[in-house]
Formats: C-alpha cells, structure tokens, sequence
C-alpha cells in the first residue's frame, strides 16, 4: 500500500486493481523486502530501469540482465516492446488482454534463458557499445550515412530525402 495517496489506479497499464491493494503492507516495508532478496541476484526484466529506481535499487550493469537493452536496435525498433520479443524469440502471443505484470516479469524470463548465451561476454560497456552498434547496422531501416536507425521503411524514406541526411551526405566519401 502506498504512504501517498492514488490519484489515478492505471490498473491498465499494470493490472492491478484498487481493492488488490488493501490490507496489503506499506510499499516503505516492500521495498527493503524486495532490496533483500534481489541482495546480490541477478535482475533479468524488460526495460527495468525505472522500475529498479522506484525499488531504489541501483544496480551494476553486471547484475541486469534487461531484454530491451539487450535487443535494442533489433526489430526495427530502438525498444523493441517485450510482446514483440516474446512473438520473434518464443513465438508467442502475449499481453492480449489486461496488462499481466507477471506474465511480462515471466516471460522476459524465457527471453532471457533462451538467449542466454549472447549475454555471456557483456560485462563490459565496450562490448555492450559494439553490440549495440552491430544491431543498428543489420537494421532494414538503417542509415550507415548517418548511424541511425529509423523506425520504418517509411521513415527512412522520409529520412532519406530530408535535410539533415543531405547535410551529412555531402560530406560523405562513398
Ligand atoms: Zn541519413
């Protein structure tokens, strides 16, 4: 339960509802709980960061294992959302009614064990960056003359005849 009061429930957006909230305990005693068990464990979730500083859990990047860093710049997308992972990495369909925190918390999970193996060496940011930079270029929608990735072939059209990328194209030795 929340110490401030709820302006708003947004039960759409995570589920949960008013009522699943009383009798619960303070999210003052929540958050040391959850600051114990996840003590030295490692996080796996999709776009956790802000969720982590809700929890004021500041964690190394060795100890997040976060499924939309990991596949930033694939599918198109800088974010790619976690149903869009979970229908390319797992083939299935997920977040099709109420938004299910436990589901998403799961199945980012699976994401995680399936592809473990590409997490092994990203300990390090230079590896993190290079990875990065390797996703961006096998974008279908990328701009090596610019180092962008757009978010559709119709952007990058767009992108293509605009201002900014004919700045950059006239400097640029083919
Ligand atoms: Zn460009």
């Amino acid at each position: 339960m929340p110490e401030e009061p709820i302006v708003h429930m947004r039960t759409f957006i995570h589920g949960i509802a008013e009522e699943d909230l009383i009798g619960k305990q303070s999210d003052r005693l929540l958050i040391s709980r959850v600051k114990e068990l996840t003590a030295g464990k490692i996080l796996v979730g999709h776009n956790i960061k802000s969720d982590l500083e809700v929890l004021e859990i500041i964690p190394t990047q060795a100890r997040v294992r976060d499924t939309a860093e990991q596949f930033a710049w694939t599918l198109g997308k800088q974010w790619p959302s976690l149903k869009d992972l979970a229908s390319q990495k797992l083939g299935i369909e997920i977040q099709t009614g109420a938004h299910d925190s436990k589901e998403d918390a799961f199945v980012s999970l699976l994401i995680f064990a399936k592809e473990f193996s590409s997490w092994k060496n990203d300990l390090n940011d230079d590896f993190l960056q290079k990875r990065k930079e390797e996703n961006m270029r096998s974008s279908p929608f990328y701009c090596r003359i610019c180092n962008i990735v757009c978010a559709s072939s119709e952007n990058l059209k767009a992108h293509i005849v605009g201002k900014k990328h004919a700045k950059k194209a006239k400097y640029y030795i083919y």
